[in-house]
């Protein structure tokens, strides 16, 4: 169903619409409320209502109880974070290793009653497998392997779920740090919310990886048993664009081999005292262009018309800056939802990123003709759209800024594609269930990239769920950490979540 687009919309049905809604909502109270608020997914706030007991409860008031099984979970985590996974040289081979012997444990594999059987199937697949689990360890360059496992459920030919992670983390500015960002130093620094972990990945996302971990130890130990597979991937390259990770993946005979309908990848930190944890169905895709306007050459000293300087400025002057100033007023004022009004994965973004014009020196880069007017002028964007824009008309759009200057346009990046999940779908529906009658979760498109771009495009509903309550966002920031007591929360609810899709 297309949504109601207020970009194509004149500004008087717009405060026609927002006094309508305004009016509504006085004089007919909360009933009509919640039909507004249902009819926009973005603006829908689930607020859990029911509490049962369930495996996930009884697990939580177990590590509550219990210290060392408490430690034992923060040292597992601290162990992940220490592995030198950053770039711009990751060290996934140690990564791998660790995961496998911890995938081992967790599943009891006893290599004398049933034997992991291990095949070379080819230069960039190996495989283990025995009669619950079988692995991947699966590379396109050699330098940067994934680990995939599956746990085998009754039923293979159900479409599996999946759970994504990348191993990667970005570099550090170590001297901005408190602690040494790979120790993973834990400190209590009675914040109420147990120990506090500082480490690069505490939040993206070392800490969805082994919170999932965690979460199958638990199920396995209760004696659960899957009724569909469960994918649990550990990809490599996420944070340098994927293509040796999801890209690679997602061409090669295995994705067809693990079968996926349903996956979980990376979402973000709710904020520092905001317990709503966003649920991202889609995102914004990256548009990267640049416009070269041509111009009249000449000296320096003359009043030369047209150059191609002019003609840029005249395209930033006129197109683009009004564009973007345009799509900010649009973001504050088409939600009813406070926090969307600072969303930008409601509009289109897009910032000047670069400019090129003039002669350089080509060993220093330096400028070095000051009195020669350049012949052509260069201007590069970063520009991010939401799933509910057309792509063609931004397309016809972009075309017709270089035009506007007689010049031309070079994309460097253009995704033609921007699907979203399917929310009425069987298992998203679920998902959604779970989580909303267990927290405060509200329905959001990612402002940025994640791998969830790629299996998406190949037609997989895919959600971003990271369970992180009032914390505040540190991903690629200095000093990122993680609170225990949120951490531990985040397992109780991903063993929920487990428990609950693949069940049936
Ligand atoms: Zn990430």
């Amino acid at each position: 169903m297309k949504r109601f687009n207020f970009y194509n919309s004149s500004p008087s049905i717009l405060i026609i619409v927002l006094c309508c809604v305004l009016f509504i909502n006085v004089v007919f109270g909360s009933d009509q409320q919640q039909q507004q608020i249902n009819a926009d997914p973005i603006v829908d706030i689930h607020i859990p209502t029911t509490t049962t007991t369930t495996l996930a409860d009884q697990y939580k008031s177990k590590i509550y109880s219990d210290q060392s099984l408490r430690d034992d979970i923060m040292k597992r985590f601290q162990d992940y974070l220490r592995l030198p996974t950053q770039h711009p040289k990751p060290d996934y081979a140690t990564a791998i290793d660790f995961l496998l012997k911890w995938t081992r444990s967790v599943f009891h594999i006893d290599d004398s009653t049933d034997p992991i059987k291990e095949v070379q199937v080819n230069a960039n697949l190996k495989t283990g497998e025995n009669s619950i689990l079988k692995y991947y360890i699966f590379h396109c360059n050699p330098a940067k392997p994934s680990f995939i496992f599956t746990w085998k459920g009754r039923d293979a030919s159900k479409g599996s779920i999946m759970i994504n992670s990348h191993t990667d983390v970005v570099p550090v500015d170590k001297d901005q740090w408190k602690y040494p960002p790979f120790d993973a130093t834990m400190v209590d620094e009675n914040t109420g919310k147990g120990r506090r972990v500082y480490s690069r990945g505490s939040q993206d996302m070392k800490n969805i990886g082994t919170g999932y971990m965690e979460a199958l130890v638990a199920l396995v130990e209760s004696g659960f048993k899957p009724e569909r597979n469960l994918q649990v991937v550990f990809i490599a390259d996420e944070e340098i664009g994927g293509d040796d990770g999801w890209e690679c993946l997602i061409q090669n005979e295995l994705w067809k081999e693990l079968n996926v309908s349903f996956g979980i990848d990376e979402g973000l930190a709710s904020g520092l005292d905001e317990d709503i944890i966003p649920i991202y169905y889609g995102e914004n895709v990256a548009h990267w262009f640049e416009i070269t306007a041509t111009g009249n050459v000449g000296h320096g000293s003359q009043f030369i018309p047209q150059t191609a300087t002019e003609k840029i400025y005249k395209l930033l002057n006129e197109k683009v800056f009004p564009f973007r100033e345009q799509q900010q007023v649009q973001m504050r004022l088409q939600t009813n939802n406070p926090r969307e009004k600072t969303q930008c994965s409601t509009v289109i973004t897009i910032n000047l990123t670069g400019l090129r014009a003039g002669h350089t020196n080509k060993e220093t880069g330096e400028f070095s003709s000051p009195n020669v007017i350049p012949r052509t002028a260069t201007a590069l964007f970063d520009m991010r759209i939401p799933p509910h824009i057309d792509l063609k008309e931004i397309e016809i759009m972009l075309r017709s800024w270089a035009d506007f200057v007689n010049g031309t346009i070079k994309f460097i990046e253009q995704p033609k594609i921007n699907p979203v999940a399917d929310l009425n779908d069987e298992t998203v529906k679920k998902f959604l269930d779970i989580v909303s009658s267990r927290m405060k979760t509200e329905l959001r498109i990612f402002p940025a990239a994640t791998d969830a771009r790629f299996p998406r495009a190949a037609g997989v509903n895919m959600i971003g769920y990271s369970y992180m309550p009032n914390t505040k966002v540190l991903l690629h920031d200095h000093n990122e950490y993680l609170d225990e007591n949120v951490y531990l929360d985040s397992i109780v609810h991903y063993i929920a979540i487990l428990e609950g899709l693949l069940q049936n």
